[in-house]
């Protein structure tokens, strides 16, 4: 049977050149960073050569890296860092971030604004603006969603916040969530105005369990976990060196990914679908979201059903983020953009990435109104039933 991977947002498989850089630091050279001696100083050595990669793919002074084991510890490092120690700390965030994100939030003791997203995903810049108080101290807000893909107007925030930071006392941090923007959106934080920067290894064929977050120079965190002195107390315990070079090497071919070739795909399965598929939308921006994200909402189908009879195809997809999977609940992401409950139930993500093919895509668009249309016979909602 084939098998065909349309889930490139939930993880995307190892570089075949980041694989071959990696292994080393398994066996020869598996060093401690820590350590004096010479297994000790290549670790390091390595590690010094990933933090600049990256630090070079963000524009940003390796000093302003901070190598974490997930983007989960990224996000609670960049939230509970600026929140703790400020007093009744006002926090601006948007509906449709990662739990990576709400969760640390919601576990705070701060005052949450959740910006609205409207029925294209998208924040609009002015919602930001008129929530910023005196309390505000953090404004954390994705680069690119998850389940749709929509990209936010991050550049402009921003901009508006840099301004509006001249003229206080207490500075507003701006924080990004770009795991899942790396791959295809420009990163430059001083292009951006960003002080905090989420990324993850594993969405960018890179080994999992390995993060950063960007920091900027002058902006002062908290330490959220307590041990030795690695990565400036902030992240301590024994480096993921193999994950860092990992790290370090996938950033390094981000190069690789065609995004043209991306879009063109992408474009194909969107129009397919809603050509072939009646009682089918596009969720999210069509115009602003990923080259590589499709997310659609078919009538009278669940979105389980969807995955399970693609798997029987061969086919991988999802019905959201894969955290969120797990639960039965609708998508919040989908339910902030105001879809019925029904039609977020009846949801699916296909997302592609560096090794889709134009087969791939074919083969998806010949099996799944099939499906469809047998999943809504059985229910009863088909065109025949
Ligand atoms: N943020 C976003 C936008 C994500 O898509 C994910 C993973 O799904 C995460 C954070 C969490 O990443 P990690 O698995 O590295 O903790």
């Amino acid at each position: 049977m084939k098998k065909v991977y349309f889930d490139y947002a939930a993880t995307t498989p190892i570089d075949k050149e980041v694989e071959r850089e990696v292994l080393p630091y398994f066996k020869e050279s598996f060093g401690n960073p820590s350590s004096l001696h010479t297994f000790g100083q290549e670790a390091l050595f390595s590690m010094d050569r990933a933090r600049e990669e990256v630090a070079r793919f963000l524009g940003a002074n390796e000093r302003e890296v901070i190598f974490t084991s997930s983007a989960t510890q990224a996000n609670n490092l960049a939230i509970f860092g600026i929140l703790q120690g400020k007093e009744k700390p006002h926090v601006i965030t948007s509906a449709i971030e990662h739990k990576a994100v709400l969760e640390p939030l919601k576990n705070s003791e701060a005052e949450v604004d959740h910006l609205p997203v409207y029925e294209n995903g998208i924040v609009k810049v002015e919602d930001v603006l008129e929530k910023i108080k005196e309390e505000t101290v953090l404004i954390s807000i994705m680069y690119a969603n998850s389940e749709i893909g929509t990209l936010q107007p991050i550049k402009e925030i921003g901009e508006k916040i840099k301004e509006i930071n001249k003229k206080r006392k207490n500075k507003i941090f701006f924080h990004t969530d770009a795991v899942q923007a790396v791959n295809y959106l420009p990163c430059d934080v001083s292009e951006l105005n960003i002080d905090l920067l989420t990324i993850s290894g594993h969405k960018i064929y890179g080994p999992k369990g390995v993060g950063a977050l960007f920091v900027k120079e002058g902006a002062k965190l908290s330490p959220i976990l307590f041990g030795a002195s690695q990565e400036k107390k902030l992240s301590p315990g024994t480096e993921n060196v193999p994950g860092i070079v990992g790290l370090g090497s996938a950033v390094e071919k981000l190069k690789k990914n065609d995004i043209g070739q991306t879009k063109k795909l992408r474009n194909k399965i969107i129009d397919g679908i809603l050509e072939n598929i009646p009682g089918s939308s596009l969720n999210g921006d069509r115009e602003k979201r990923l080259p590589n994200n499709v997310n659609m909402s078919f009538e009278g189908v669940e979105g389980e059903s969807l995955v399970i009879a693609l798997d029987r195809e061969g086919i991988a997809v999802s019905t959201g983020s894969a955290c969120a999977s797990h639960s039965l609940s609708p998508s919040y992401v989908l339910l902030a953009l105001g879809l019925s409950h029904e039609k977020a139930h009846g949801s699916l993500r296909i997302t592609l990435g560096r090794y889709t093919t134009e087969e791939e895509v074919d083969y998806l668009l010949e099996k799944l109104p099939p499906i469809v249309e047998r999943l809504r016979e059985i229910s009863g909602k088909g065109s025949k039933g």
